[in-house]
């Protein structure tokens, strides 16, 4: 079994002279790494390797699943409600709250937890996630953290991992061993790490626009193109929002369709409309 996890793994808080993290509020708040801690983490590469196993009937199962500050990302967003069935509004409405980031100036939401003493996640069972096959990326990667930087004035990534302890976890006392590589196929995080990524342009144009805060409604706009991608769905074809506007590789039909290229539009529109970038897009709801 891979991991059914904490909320780990993920682009961490920026160490000095770096930018373009995802910041420390996206991130659960046992796995910020601060600065000050980097030093204590060895840069994984993906042929390194670690050991670990997460697995029904282990001493700790389930113990990593309540209690937390989990941050959704748009792409976690769009798994989960299309697992549930439910619109993206009905989505966020019953399972999320969100709130404007302090650090990154940006509409962040995160998963609420039960109201019950235990704090549980929503979505855990007795027999472990019940969201499995679309768990969040984080909950996949763990007990890895995937970080990605870039410096100034510099437009190449560079991406490395660690290997996140928490000393709950009996998973680490497992034998079973892994590369990066082998760890991060066997969860399926491709595809999540790809669609963080174009998060990541978007606070990096905000990062260098020097604009510390959105106003209402540039925020309104940026969590209807990045969360509630239905109700943004039909904003671009009540304005018909392509027009005049190359959109690259996604017909029309896509953006009906297919939530991946409707996403994909929505962050190049976001770009636009609120950092001017990509030219034409974006430009004209109010
Ligand atoms: S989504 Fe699943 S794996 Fe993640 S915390 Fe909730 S129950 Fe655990
Ligand atoms: S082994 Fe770690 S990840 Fe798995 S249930 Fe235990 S605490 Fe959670």
């Amino acid at each position: 079994m891979g991991g059914r996890f904490r909320h780990t793994g993920r682009e961490l808080q920026s160490p000095a002279g770096l930018v373009d993290f995802i910041p420390a509020e996206m991130v659960s708040e046992n796995q910020v790494i601060k600065q000050s801690q980097m030093k204590n983490f060895r840069k994984l590469t993906l042929d390194d390797t670690f050991q670990f196993s997460c697995r029904p009937g282990i001493g700790c199962f389930n113990c990593c699943c309540s209690d937390l500050n989990q941050y959704l990302t748009p792409y976690d967003i769009l798994r989960l409600k299309k697992r549930l069935e439910l619109s993206s509004g009905e989505f966020l409405g019953r399972y999320t709250s969100h709130h404007i980031g302090p650090e990154s100036g940006l509409p962040i939401v995160t998963l609420k937890m039960s109201e019950h003493e235990n704090l549980n996640c929503p979505f855990v069972g007795q027999a472990g996630c019940t969201v499995y096959p679309d768990r969040p990326g984080s909950c996949r990667i763990y007990p890895l953290a995937r970080i990605v930087q870039r410096r100034p004035n510099q437009n190449a990534c560079e991406e490395f991992h660690v290997v996140i302890k928490e000393p709950h976890c009996l998973g680490f006392k497992e034998p079973k061993e892994w590369t990066v590589r082998e760890w991060k196929q066997d969860q399926e995080v491709a595809l999540y790490d790809k669609m963080n990524d174009l998060l990541m342009d978007i606070i990096s144009l905000k990062n260098r626009s020097n604009r510390r805060r959105l106003d209402h409604r540039e925020n309104e706009l940026f969590y209807l193109a990045c969360y509630d991608l239905d109700r943004f769905r039909e904003l671009v074809f009540e304005k018909r929002l392509w027009e005049g506007r190359p959109v690259e590789g996604e017909t029309i039909r896509d953006l009906e369709e297919d939530n991946v290229a409707l996403m994909r539009f929505g962050i190049e529109w976001i770009k636009g409309r609120l950092f001017g970038h990509g030219s034409q897009r974006g430009g004209d709801v109010p």
